[in-house]
C-alpha cells in the first residue's frame, strides 16, 4: 500500500486514498463515458474558440480597436493563473484552442525541443516582445486605433511564429513562449496539482502521450514532482486516458476528503 503524504496540514496526499483499490468493471465503463464526455465538451469549446480566434485576428485589420483583445486576455490568463494555475491556456484562450483544435492537425507531432521549455529562451522572448509592446504604445500615445493596430499586428506575427513551429514540432509549441503563458506558470506553479497514486500506475504512458504541453505525469512515480508543473494546463485529459485512473487532482481530492 502506498504511505500517506501530508502536503499540507490537515490534508492526506489524495493518491493515498485510492492505493490498493482496483475498479470494478462497472466503475471502469463509468469512467469511460465521463472521459467521453469531458474531452467531447473540451473539443467543442476549443473549436468555438478557435472560431473566436481566426475572426477578432482577421477582423483586427480592419477595425483596430479589436486589438485589445489581446492586453484584455493576458489580465485575464495571469489573473485566472493565480488561483488556478495554467487553465486559461487550456480551451478559454482563444490561440492555445486554435493550436490544439486546427494546427494539431498540420503538426508532425515531434517531442518539443528543451530549449523552447528552457528559462533563457522564454524570458528572452518574454523580453522582447514587452519591450517592444512598451516602446510602440510610447510612440503611438495617445492615438488608440494606431495602438490597437499595433496589437494586431503582434498578434498576427506571434501567431505566425506559433503555426510555424506548430507544424514543424508540435501545436503548443508557442505555448512554452508565450509571455502570458510564462508568467502564468510562475504565477500559479502550486496550484491545482496532479497526484499519482504510485501502485495505481502500471507505466502504460498514456498520460504523456496525450498531454497537449507533452508533460510526463508518469515521472512523479520517481520523482515527487512532475518536470514543468507550471505548464500543466489542467486540461485532465491524462486523468482521462488512464486506465487506472491513478491521476487525481489533488486539491479537487482535498476538498472531498475535507
Ligand atoms: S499534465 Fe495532464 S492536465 Fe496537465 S497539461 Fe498534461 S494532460 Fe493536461
Ligand atoms: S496513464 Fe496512468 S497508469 Fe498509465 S503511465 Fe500514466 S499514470 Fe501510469
Amino acid at each position: 500500500m502506498e504511505r500517506a503524504v501530508s502536503h499540507s496540514p490537515g490534508v492526506t496526499h489524495p493518491a493515498a486514498a485510492l492505493s490498493g483499490v482496483k475498479l470494478s468493471a462497472r466503475e471502469r465503463l463509468a469512467r469511460k463515458a465521463q472521459a467521453a464526455h469531458a474531452l467531447k465538451t473540451r473539443g467543442l469549446k476549443q473549436l468555438i474558440m478557435s472560431v473566436v480566434f481566426i475572426a477578432v485576428l482577421a477582423a483586427g485589420w480592419v477595425f483596430p480597436l479589436l486589438g485589445y483583445f489581446i492586453p484584455v486576455c493576458m489580465l485575464l490568463g495571469i489573473g485566472i493563473a493565480a488561483f488556478r494555475g495554467r487553465s486559461w491556456c487550456n480551451w478559454l484562450c482563444p490561440r492555445g484552442s486554435f493550436e490544439d483544435s486546427l494546427l494539431r492537425r498540420l503538426s508532425r507531432q515531434r517531442p518539443i525541443p528543451a530549449v523552447f521549455r528552457g528559462t533563457p529562451l522564454r524570458l528572452a522572448v518574454m523580453g522582447v516582445l514587452m519591450t517592444v509592446l512598451t516602446v510602440m504604445i510610447i510612440r503611438l500615445w495617445p492615438d488608440p486605433v494606431a495602438i490597437g493596430g499595433f496589437f494586431v499586428l503582434m498578434l498576427t506575427i506571434t501567431t505566425a511564429v506559433a503555426i510555424v513551429l506548430g507544424i514543424i514540432y508540435q501545436q503548443r509549441v508557442w505555448c512554452y513562449l508565450c509571455p502570458i503563458g510564462t508568467m502564468s506558470s510562475w504565477v500559479g506553479k502550486n496550484r491545482q496539482p496532479l497526484a499519482l497514486a504510485r501502485d495505481r500506475c502500471v507505466d502504460c504512458g498514456l498520460c504523456a502521450k496525450h498531454c497537449p504541453m507533452q508533460l510526463a505525469p508518469v515521472s512523479m512515480k520517481a520523482a515527487a514532482d512532475m518536470a514543468h508543473k507550471g505548464d500543466c494546463l489542467k486540461c485532465s485529459l491524462c486523468v482521462h486516458h488512464c486506465p487506472t485512473a491513478a491521476l487525481q487532482w489533488q486539491d479537487l481530492e482535498a476538498k472531498e476528503a475535507a
